[in-house]
């Protein structure tokens, strides 16, 4: 319901907002550094001497090992336990999470699992999209603030992992390994150390970095919020296609155990698809999916709290109210049908219950009645939508 829009949220004048923290030197060196080098290095060294489609392809593909491993691994498994993964696959996150130069997993879960607690809350949510774009984007990496302090009692069940706790004590050397001898042996491999350490080590690393960031700022900014608005995340599908699936913000705000971000099949989840992808080769299991009821009812709450309140400056307040009320308990009312129809009919569809149902026409009287429900579902909601329209022509009418 809410349109795009471009917003500052929480309070930016909070104590915390104004304090001026003492400098983190090794990451303002690194993260100043590297992006000064890049713009710098990597064009000069193309002119002069030109990169291979090698070069370039393995960019790309060392760009989508940093970030998946970082959405997938740091992020849907590690932090929210999504679902559950080989160990194969935990240590190829890993890696990957090393080579982002994101910090280990104990750190980076720790920090996020705060941000969701407290999210907006300036002194407790590391990175609080309402002390303003550079904040939640960077800022808060490279100065000591009390919000961002480490403390590891929120991520006990991660310190049991001992891929996890090897990550935590090699972390280092991994990232030396990652981003400098990996990238200069694919550089040998293709003819050039320099092209690979360039690109598949500097430029890699400068952008899956700020790619990843742009979770932290901009998806708490730019964007709509069509299942909550307790908080300031937005969906975006844009930065989803940015950030392999994570533009769906708001509704990971909203569900934050779904290890999907993106719902419908045609959102583009890239880390979606990739964890169910590895279900079907046994590297992934227990999935955790919202159930479509809880999703259906979040988006119909915001529509009619929205429309609730565009009511009072209508012409007609009170018929507009009687109908919008009348329509949305009967949606509601429909909804929970629904939902009761169609656990009935995959409960019946599951091989258990299929022996207890003997009788074909059971089974077929509930399918039919599922199909009548999802039907009616259908007409109402499209009913629901075209009030809405309405609404909103009627309100622009008004003004
Ligand atoms: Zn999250
Ligand atoms: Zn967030």
């Amino acid at each position: 319901m809410q349109d795009k829009q471009l917003s500052q949220p929480g309070n930016a004048d909070s104590a915390a907002a104004k304090e001026h923290a003492p400098i983190n030197w090794t990451n303002m060196v690194l993260f100043t550094s590297t992006p000064i080098l890049a713009v710098i290095l990597v064009p000069l060294f193309g002119f002069v001497y030109g990169y291979s489609v090698y070069d370039w392809v393995m960019f790309v593909l060392m760009m989508g090992f940093c970030g998946i491993s970082i959405t997938a691994g740091y992020h849907r498994l590690w932090s929210h336990k999504a679902y559950k993964a080989h160990p194969a696959l935990r240590f190829i996150f890993a890696l990957g999470g090393a080579c982002a130069l994101q910090n280990d997993v104990f750190n980076w879960a720790s920090d996020h699992r705060r941000h969701h607690a407290f999210v907006d809350n300036n002194d407790r949510d590391p990175y609080s999209a309402g002390r303003g774009f550079w904040f939640s984007h960077i800022g808060w990496i490279v100065r000591h603030y009390p919000s961002g302090v480490q403390d590891f009692s929120n991520i006990k069940d991660l310190q049991k992992d001992p891929i996890l706790q090897w990550q935590h004590k090699h972390y280092l050397a991994l990232v030396l390994f990652m981003n400098i001898a990996v990238p200069a042996f694919i550089g040998y491999l293709g003819g050039s150390i320099m092209a690979g350490l360039l690109l598949s080590g500097l430029l890699r690393l400068v952008l899956s970095q700020h790619v990843t960031y742009l979770i932290n700022s901009l998806a708490h900014m730019w964007g709509r919020q069509p299942y909550s608005d307790k908080s300031s995340a937005r969906d975006n599908s844009l930065l989803a296609f940015l950030t392999y699936g994570e533009g769906y913000h708001n509704y990971h705000h909203t569900f934050q155990w779904d290890y999907r971000n993106g719902i419908r099949w045609w959102h583009f989840d890239p880390t979606k698809w990739l964890i169910r992808s590895c279900e079907w080769l046994g590297l992934t299991s227990d999935l955790k999916r919202v159930s479509p009821l809880s999703i259906e009812t979040a988006r119909l709450e915001m529509q009619y709290r929205h429309a609730s309140e565009r009511c009072s400056t209508l012409a007609n307040a009170e018929k507009w109210r009687a109908r919008l009320e009348e329509e949305y308990l009967q949606l509601k009312a429909t909804l929970d049908l629904w939902a009761k129809h169609r656990q009935e009919w995959y409960e019946a569809k599951t091989s258990q219950l299929h022996d207890q149902i003997h009788e074909k026409w059971d089974r077929l009287a509930l399918r039919d009645s599922y199909r009548e429900v999802r039907y009616r579902l259908k007409l109402q909601r499209q009913r629901w939508q075209d009030l809405m329209h309405n609404f909103a022509n009627q309100q622009a009418s008004a003004a």
